[in-house]
């Protein structure tokens, strides 16, 4: 069914954007069942946790800005699933003071970076005053993972004297470093009407990348890459509608922000946004105002690399003759930091014997957001760390474990995509493709994968029921030594490698993105067949263990 502007949650601009981008037809399939106009008990609960909320609203000149709501856990609260009520009012000094009343559209954005979850809600603000603020739900966003740095946050007393505001209409050099050096913003947007009227609200939304992604070109203009999000594009779409647009940068470490305003020019297709790895499009910032707050936020947060995390094992299950999955819960009961499929868990385990505490990486093999970790370790026979988790590492054991890191990430999220991996090299993989069948789709998956035989194949089984439950979803398997077993029951496609006619015959369209995992000989081979096939090494993204 096409949706019309009428019945789909999304408004002209985005549902422009999503036509341009050719992925209309599909968002409108599973739009109407992540845009809702209430808050689920899981968004409401994510709130009242979080000690500050991103806000984007206009100011009395109809200009946007972004700013912070913040307090300790808890000045949120959700008293039904419409509304939100903050207790704490804006920062001193905010672009946004004196602006805001009953009737004015905000964009709310709750994002908790140990967890790098988010949660998006947009409506207006019902009753303001004396330090309260309610909120009205007009579209609630389910989660969906994003670029986010985890950072962990700690409450201080912010004293009023020490905090200060500037307002300015051009960057200092001192702003322009901060810039430089932000792997995170946030950027506010809203849409117009034919009347040249606001409505449809306001947006706020999160963009993080390498630090340096933002590019400083003046003291009024800042130029970012705008990489693959969940394709709804709130953001672009007002932006093409009205290229007012707000920016925030937090000095994490300070408590200071930095708000700016201004006009957004959207570079599509240009040669310069080629020579920005990942990116969709470029987005230009001519700054109009600015207004910049030190010490203001009474948060203050820190670098994750210190993070280190006690894990519970709670279940372990064979997966085939040498590997087991070890399943991890937070020791403390609390909530892990989520990740992002094709990321690895740094391991820190002590070995019987062994004086110091080693470190392995592994991939983790579920989808995200499941709220335990899984990992799926091959026993390597004199291996040090494989062999103790499978011969000494029982339920209820803990072990400690660092955030989940690494880049081998799915960031192109409109091309199909095609999994290649050999032995072990099938764990992120799976994780993967759960990720990618999360949510329904009609974007072309391809998962080959080589083995010994079926002795030898872990995961087997889950793969092939997520093949059977999505339509999108093909997958070719290789075995290079079958045993009778699997050629009568017909466990694989080819007997021998995968080869360039396997992935000729299984992969409906070449032009994707592939992700190669395996051991050297084999990345080197696949690499090699995929440069023979045409295929553009800016689309083959590998992970060597
Ligand atoms: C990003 C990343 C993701 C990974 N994901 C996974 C995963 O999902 N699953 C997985 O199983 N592994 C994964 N690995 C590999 C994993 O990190 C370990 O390298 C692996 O488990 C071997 O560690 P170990 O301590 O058991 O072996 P080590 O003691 O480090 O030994 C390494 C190798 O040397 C051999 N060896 C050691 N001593 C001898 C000896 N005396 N004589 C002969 N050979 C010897 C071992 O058999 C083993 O093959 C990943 C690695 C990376 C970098």
């Amino acid at each position: 069914v096409t949706q019309t502007a009428a019945t789909s949650p999304f408004h002209a601009g985005e549902l422009a954007v999503q036509e341009r981008m050719g992925v209309r037809q599909a968002v409108a399939s599973w739009g109407p069942k992540v845009v809702r106009t209430w808050m689920p008990d899981q968004h409401r609960d994510f709130y009242t946790r979080l000690p500050f909320v991103v806000a984007a609203a206009r100011d009395d000149r109809d200009r946007p800005w972004v700013t912070l709501l913040t307090g300790q856990p808890g000045f949120v609260q959700s008293p039904d699933p419409t509304s939100l009520v903050f207790h704490g009012g804006l920062l001193p000094g905010d672009a946004l003071e004196r602006s805001l009343g009953a009737g004015s559209a905000l964009g709310l954005l709750g994002i908790e970076f140990e967890t790098r979850r988010r949660n998006r809600v947009n409506g207006t603000i019902v009753e303001i005053g004396a330090g309260c603020l309610r909120f009205e739900v007009g579209q609630a966003f389910g989660n969906c993972p994003q670029y986010i740095t985890g950072r962990t946050w700690r409450a201080v007393e912010v004293s009023p004297t020490e905090a200060s505001a500037v307002r300015r209409t051009k960057l200092t050099a001192a702003m322009q470093d901060r810039i430089r050096s932000a792997d995170t913003f946030f950027i506010g947007s809203g849409h117009r009407n034919a009347e040249d009227a606001p409505s449809n609200g306001m947006d706020a939304s999160h963009r993080g990348g390498p630090a340096g992604f933002v590019r400083v070109e003046s003291p009024t203009r800042l130029v970012f890459p705008d990489y693959a999000g969940n394709n709804h594009f709130n953001t672009i779409g007002n932006l093409v509608i009205d290229s007012r647009v707000a920016l925030l940068f937090v000095d994490f470490e300070t408590g200071g922000v930095l708000q700016l305003t201004g006009r957004a020019d959207i570079d599509w297709d240009s040669p310069a946004v080629a020579g920005h790895a990942g990116a969709q499009r470029l987005v230009s910032i001519d700054i109009e105002a600015i207004v910049q707050l030190k010490n203001v936020l009474p948060l203050r947060f820190s670098e994750p690399e210190g993070l280190v995390r006690e894990l519970r094992l709670v279940e372990r299950r064979r997966e085939s003759a040498d590997v087991v999955s070890f399943y991890f819960v937070s020791r403390d009961g609390g909530e892990l930091p989520d990740f992002e499929a094709g990321q690895h868990l740094p391991l820190e385990v002590t070995v019987t014997g062994q004086d110091k505490p080693v470190t392995r990486t592994y991939s983790l093999s579920n989808g995200p957001g499941q709220r335990r970790y899984r990992i799926s370790v091959r026993r390597e026979p004199e291996g040090l760390v494989s062999r103790f988790l499978h011969d000494s590492v029982d339920i209820g054991t803990t072990l400690n474990s660092r955030s989940p890191a690494g880049d081998f990430i799915i960031r192109h999220h409109d091309r199909p995509v095609v999994l290649i991996s050999a032995g072990i090299g099938i764990t992120p993989m799976v994780s993967m493709l759960h990720e990618l069948t999360s949510q329904p789709s009609e974007r072309p998956v391809t998962f080959l994968h080589g083995a010994r035989n079926g002795r030898h194949h872990p995961l087997a089984g889950e793969v092939n029921m997520i093949a059977r439950d999505n339509d999108n979803v093909t997958v070719g398997v290789a075995y290079s030594q079958p045993l009778a077993g699997d050629v009568r029951r017909r466990d694989f496609d080819v007997a021998g490698r995968i080869d360039a006619r396997l992935i000729r015959e299984q992969v409906v369209d070449l032009d994707a993105e592939y992700f190669l995992c395996g051991p050297a000989p084999f990345l080197s081979a696949m690499a090699d067949i995929l440069s023979d096939l045409g295929v553009g090494d800016e689309h083959v993204h590998v992970e060597q263990f």
